[in-house]
């Protein structure tokens, strides 16, 4: 990949400034640092060979072999960037990818034969290693049938019976659940924690009724139901200066580096606010930096969805500069922390906005329900797709109408066309079992408040 030109930063937060990214690949256009780096791989083999016995050697090793990891991240994590501020034609030049893409094998091989050298002394090694040892081994690699389950990603968003020819498949591909063991497994899960359970179902089954309590109609319908929910937080707006202020201020108060992050993110521009519904709000992880993508429109949710990708970003960067830096962060942990920042965004309003906290509370609830209990349901439906008993469209149908009933109970009407809404269920085509991960972060979140011990965990002097 070539590097396109410098953009200068944008305070308009219409796009990404390339700065940063472009620096790194620029740097790998240079013939000697590619050499350098490929050198260092080649040490980092031969070190292996004669595997020392002495702490500090170690020690000195595995600082090696991490320095690569980052620098071949930081590539990676470049180019992420610039495709997604400029889309796929930046693809066309392919010579920093290719040689990147040869280096992360060869350095696929080093890895190996590294975690097999500490396996074989796990006692003799730090503490420290043998911690980062422990998390790359839970990320085990990738059950055979994740590939297949790539094909069926292409049918998101067709007709229902593409849409069903590709889910019905996941019982043929998959019918030992090896998905779903190994989600469970790189994010050290229990099959019971993602339960739908008889309690979940009743909170939400009273949540609607409530909801359907303040109508005057006699079940009202789903549309109906979601319509309402949306005026009771209309009345709330903060502009995006303000709402990058409150956030600010309310992290800081959980973490004195979490201002000046948020300052970096924006003096660097790594925020950008986009527009249209095939843009999802992101938060992209580099060693470099967060990136930080968002449909702002100055609501409520709105807001509380700036609070929870820039919640990923500080705890990327806390996370980054930890002596933890080089253990993966997966993905239950990762939206605990992001679920409960939000909930930090909630409560400073509340104090700043005593009149709002009706509107806020009316929210904080809707929230729980939709991310906890919403998440628990489709997790629920989507465990039953593997079930033999799903023959045809008509059963997946069936199928989904009566999950979302247990969900939503008998005081809301769903509409004739609610049957098919399964297939807009996008993670149900492109990340096998991954809906369950919300629903658990979210209960984690508002129990262990993460937050509330955010100093401990990232005490401010460590690097
Ligand atoms: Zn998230």
């Amino acid at each position: 990949m070539q590097a396109p030109e410098r953009q200068p930063a944008s305070p308009t937060f219409a796009q990404w400034d390339l700065s940063l990214a472009i620096n790194v690949l620029s740097r790998f256009e240079d013939h000697w640092q590619r050499v350098q780096l490929e050198h260092k791989i080649e040490s980092a083999r031969r070190a292996l060979e004669r595997f020392p016995v002495d702490a500090t050697q170690i020690t000195r090793l595995h600082n090696g072999v991490m320095e690569i990891d980052r620098i071949l991240d930081s590539i990676q994590g470049a180019c992420n960037v610039i495709e997604l501020t400029l889309g796929d034609s930046v693809r066309t030049d392919n010579e920093i990818r290719d040689w990147h893409s040869r280096q992360c094998k060869t350095y696929s091989q080093v890895i190996e034969g590294y975690m097999s050298a500490i396996e074989r002394r796990l006692e003799h090694v730090p503490t420290i290693i043998r911690e980062w040892y422990d998390s790359i081994s839970a990320l085990a690699p990738a059950p055979e049938p994740q590939e297949y389950y790539t094909t069926i990603a292409d049918y998101y968003t067709t007709n229902q019976n593409k849409a069903f020819n590709a889910l019905s498949q996941r019982a043929f591909i998959d019918p030992d659940l090896k998905a779903l063991a190994h989600r469970l497994y790189e994010n050290r899960l229990s099959k019971e924690e993602a339960d739908f359970t008889s309690v979940h179902q009743e909170e939400s089954q009273a949540y609607f009724r409530q909801l359907a309590s303040c109508t005057s109609i006699n079940r009202p319908s789903l549309f109906h139901i979601r319509d309402l929910e949306e005026s009771r937080y209309a009345s709330f707006t903060y502009s995006l200066t303000e709402a990058l202020h409150v956030l600010r201020h309310s992290f800081s108060q959980c973490h004195p580096n979490c201002a000046f992050e948020i300052d970096r993110i924006v003096a660097q521009g790594r925020l950008r606010l986009v527009d249209g519904t095939d843009q999802p709000d992101l938060c992209l992880d580099t060693p470099f930096g967060s990136y930080v993508q968002l449909q702002f429109n100055s609501s409520l949710p709105s807001v509380v969805s700036l609070a929870h990708e820039l919640g990923h970003a500080v705890h990327q960067h806390l996370h980054r500069n930890s002596y933890r830096a080089s253990h993966p962060l997966n993905a239950v942990d990762s939206e605990t922390w992001a679920l409960d920042f939000e909930t930090v965004l909630i409560d400073r309003l509340t104090i700043d906005h005593p009149d709002f906290s009706p509107v806020l509370n009316a929210y904080r609830e809707s929230r729980r329900i939709e991310i906890n209990h919403r998440h628990r349901m489709l997790h629920r439906f989507e465990l039953a797709l593997h079930n033999p008993s799903i023959q045809s469209p008509e059963d997946v149908n069936t199928l989904w109408l009566n999950v979302n009933r247990l969900f939503y109970g008998d005081s809301i009407k769903l509409e004739a066309d609610f049957k098919h809404a399964w297939q807009e269920v996008h993670h149900l085509f492109t990340a096998p079992f991954y809906l369950m991960v919300y629903g658990i972060a979210k209960e984690r979140a508002d129990t262990n408040r993460p937050t509330q011990s955010i100093n401990q965990r990232y005490p401010t002097k460590e690097h």
